[in-house]
């Protein structure tokens, strides 16, 4: 089945085999931003997602994205109470 996604960048529609949240041509833009977020956490090491979110100023959501695929392992930190915590 392929897939209807929007991507999260462009806001473009585009269909995809497997769920993707980012088109073919805001690649490089995700793949920038992983990379910035392994600098950041080679210099410190030691960060949760809101410490890079706020040091790299983007979004926590982004990071924990990242670490939701894999491809990240660093601490959520204190995003969930943040994002879906109660109010
Ligand atoms: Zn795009």
């Amino acid at each position: 089945m392929v897939k209807a996604c929007v991507c999260r960048y462009c806001g473009k529609v585009f269909t995809s085999w497997k769920e993707r949240t980012c088109c073919n041509e805001c690649v490089k833009i995700e793949e920038e931003e992983f990379e910035r977020i392994e600098n950041y956490l080679k210099r410190y090491p030691n960060s949760n997602a809101i410490q890079i979110a706020e040091g790299l100023d983007i979004s926590p959501f982004e990071i924990v994205r990242f670490i939701d695929e894999g491809r990240l392992f660093v601490k959520k930190g204190e995003f969930k109470s943040i994002g879906g915590g109660k109010k």
